[in-house]
């Protein structure tokens, strides 16, 4: 079982076709992968946004070959070291209150609104708005909150309790608040929806609105959270602080874990018994994202984001001069989009065959997530893989 057809061929008949995988992947180190034919790829999609520190970190695999040899588990009957060390370090970059683990983004999402319902019980307020567009996950509470039709095709009734707003307009969250409102939710760069950034304005608005409105303002930081936009959280870009967030994608490195991050005013609201996960924040995932956040800081990884997103988008920006279906390229950090007239999957085959990974968002978007610890060579190769990727699809029809 190493050949790459093989591996398809048991997928095709034991794995539910959930997602349509292109290529067989074996082995990565840094921003390199390669399959069981000893093809290399750059990793542009680094799991999808979840490996900022590049495949199998030292750091990182250390501190999880320690911790599983030492204690793999031992679930939350009992205190364990590592993840009050890792609530303390989160909560002391952002919102200097407490925090929930769990197993990932959608998880995460599902706890938030869980404490915004809560908070909001009382006087009887349980609507979210979230936005058009949004992404939030594949459970049935998250789906509802995904603002978009496709995900929740087939599998209503839905749970009821969300409102959906237009991203980036002030005046259409507005519209939506009645007297059963009870928060705000928004992702400070909308991933699947096609890598697109809030606006400062929309963000302070928000912030604002919520306080006159006594809701909470909740990020869904899965996917821009963890050093990917050039901050350590996406909502740092902005002068505000939300009322709670949500990690995973990133946080432990592909060790599955998910985090709800909340202000102090929320942290005590869930009582013993409330709210629960049998694997959330064991002794493993922490260390894992312990050491993720070592490498971080270690090699300055949230300064090296933003200055080299700057880098890539401008190398990809020469496109949109040269060729007519190049749109627009957007993003914030190193979470880059560009956007094309036709579809996106057309060029993210092209990249892939020229030896680059990425992936696309929505229908027209082709999203790059590379490692944040990317070097200034590898980020040119990729530029030059998008460059004849583009040539061979688009070349002859230049302008
Ligand atoms: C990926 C993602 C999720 C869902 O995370 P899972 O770990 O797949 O459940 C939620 N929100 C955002 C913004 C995401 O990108």
């Amino acid at each position: 079982m190493s050949k790459s057809t093989d591996i398809a061929a048991l997928f095709d008949q034991y794995v539910m076709s959930t997602y349509a995988p292109s290529a067989t992947l074996s082995s990565g180190s840094g921003c390199k992968v390669r399959d069981p034919e000893g093809k290399t790829y750059l990793d542009f999609t680094a799991g999808i946004a979840v490996h900022n520190v590049g495949h199998c970190h030292p750091k990182v695999v250390k501190a999880i070959h320690d911790q599983v040899a030492t204690l793999g588990h031992c679930s939350n009957l009992f205190f364990n070291a590592s993840q009050a060390l890792l609530a303390q370090r989160l909560s002391k970059l952002s919102l200097n209150g407490k925090c929930f683990f769990c197993n990932s983004g959608a998880e995460a999402n599902e706890a938030m609104i869980k404490l915004a319902r809560l908070w909001g019980h009382e006087k009887g307020k349980f609507e979210i708005i979230t936005m058009q567009n949004s992404f939030h996950g594949r459970t049935l509470a998250t789906i509802a909150a995904t603002g978009q039709a496709k995900v929740q095709k087939g599998f209503d009734p839905l749970p009821i309790g969300f409102a959906y707003a237009e991203f980036n307009n002030l005046e259409s969250v507005r519209a939506a608040i009645n007297e059963r409102t009870v928060a705000v939710m928004i992702e400070a760069v909308q991933g699947e929806g096609g890598v697109v950034p809030a606006t400062e304005e929309f963000v302070v608005g928000l912030r604002k609105l919520c306080d006159e409105s006594g809701l909470l303002l909740l990020c869904d930081e899965v996917q821009c959270g963890m050093g990917r936009t050039g901050k350590w959280f996406g909502w740092q870009n902005f002068p505000i602080k939300p009322d709670a967030f949500t990690l995973a994608k990133a946080l432990a490195d592909g060790i599955p874990m998910g985090a709800l991050v909340a202000s102090p005013a929320l942290s005590d609201l869930f009582k013993p018994g409330m709210h629960a996960s049998t694997f959330g924040g064991n002794p493993v995932s922490s260390v894992a994202a312990m050491a993720v956040m070592d490498v971080i800081e270690e090699e300055a990884l949230v300064k090296h984001a933003a200055d080299f997103g700057t880098l890539f988008v401008e190398g990809l920006s020469a496109f949109v001069e040269k060729y007519k279906q190049v749109l627009e390229v957007r993003g914030k950090g190193l979470m880059v989009g560009l956007v094309v007239d036709g579809p996106a999957k057309e060029v993210v085959e092209a990249c892939r065959e020229m030896g680059l990974l990425c992936c696309a968002a929505g229908e027209s978007v082709v999203r790059f997530l590379p490692p944040l610890n990317i070097k200034e060579s590898d980020l040119e190769e990729a530029i030059e893989m998008v460059g004849d990727a583009l040539e061979q699809l688009y070349g002859e029809e230049e302008a």
